[in-house]
């Protein structure tokens, strides 16, 4: 008799466990998002500053979440992430982006989806609100990847997308920023500029992936890319493998970070293919691309990588990382350092 009931109260606790297990739970729908990492301690942040970060993260990852736990698409709920994270001038993309050296803002995003593999992507931009509404539409309206410039602009208006001055990028802090970068870059080289963790030109660029609950992985980054930056110069986020990377066999990934490294080791797509080629998590295989290879040659930043499970996983190898996540009601975090 008391065995009976012992075995009755294991079966229970065995049900409840599994009916609880965040892997099953809300048909295994995910959010991860960043916005930017590099040299952010919590010396640098007052408590306000903080909390103004972490409103902005937790408001786009929830209203992403909200999205495909009424049955949203991961695409939709990508955009709407993004977009918000675009519209707040805290971030470097969007309304936050930095200035380039002439002093305007060159915008750069792309996505790209886990089922058959489709993306699009737009660089150097300057009078798209949105980037990653238009990388969406080159995905979905376009019969290209990647348009740049004069003509990725001509398709935003093509596709009555909303257009704004440059001016409308301006912000006082990135103002500054580009001053101080001017400064520095009389007396020391970019190659000086960039190894040195107490100066920071770049922090900000925002990305997202979600799963939803038909299985799709979608994955996607927008940045205004680095301060002072060369005119015509690009840099990972947009590019299709460097930045940005879905696949639903293996995993979904956006990056941040110093570009021409993320560029040179192909970031994004490498971490998913140890995944899928080596079986690795994708924990292990985001720390061996970030905080092994990358870390080993300076190459400073971070990612945001989920699975076709609804696994999460972040991985930087610089000082902190804007970033949240959320799998269900108990298992989410909003995270800095
Ligand atoms: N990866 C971006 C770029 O190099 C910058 C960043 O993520 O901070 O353009």
């Amino acid at each position: 008799m008391f065995k009976t009931i012992r075995h009755a109260l294991f079966c229970l606790v065995l049900t409840l466990g599994f009916a609880t297990n965040p892997a099953t739970a809300d048909t295994n729908v995910a959010i991860v998002i960043h916005g930017g990492a590099g040299n952010i301690k919590a010396a640098n942040l007052s408590p306000e500053q903080e909390a103004r970060y972490k409103e902005k993260l937790q408001e786009a990852r929830d209203r992403a979440y909200e999205l495909l736990a009424n049955g949203g698409k991961s695409i939709d709920a990508v955009i709407l992430a993004i977009t918000i994270l675009e519209d707040s001038p805290l971030f470097n993309a969007g309304k936050g982006a930095v200035y380039n050296f002439e002093g305007e803002h060159d915008l750069d995003a792309s996505i790209m989806e886990g089922k058959q593999q489709q993306a699009g992507a737009v660089a150097g931009v300057q009078t798209v609100k949105n980037p990653i509404k238009l990388a969406r539409a080159v995905m979905e309206k376009s019969e290209h990847v990647f348009l740049s410039g004069r003509g990725a602009e001509a398709f935003a208006k093509q596709e009555q997308l909303e257009l704004v001055d440059n001016r409308y990028f301006n912000t006082e802090g990135r103002y500054k920023s580009l001053q101080k970068a001017k400064k520095a870059l009389l007396k020391t080289s970019w190659h000086e500029m960039d190894q040195n963790p107490e100066i920071d030109y770049k922090m900000g660029t925002v990305g997202a992936v979600a799963l939803d609950k038909y299985g799709n992985i979608v994955a996607g980054t927008s940045t205004g890319g680095r301060t002072a930056k060369r005119f015509g110069r690009i840099g990972d986020s947009p590019v299709i493998g460097a930045g940005t990377w879905a696949d639903n066999n293996s995993c979904g990934v956006s990056a941040t970070g110093h570009g021409e490294y993320f560029i040179r080791f192909n970031v994004a797509a490498d971490i998913c293919a140890r995944v899928k080629y080596q079986g690795l998590s994708i924990q292990e295989a985001a720390d061996q691309v970030v905080r092994k290879e990358l870390a080993d040659i300076n190459g400073s930043g971070g990612v945001i990588v989920l699975d076709s499970q609804g696994n999460v996983a972040y991985s930087y190898n610089s000082k902190g990382m804007y970033r949240a996540y959320k799998r269900n009601d108990t298992d989410q975090h909003v995270g800095i350092y």
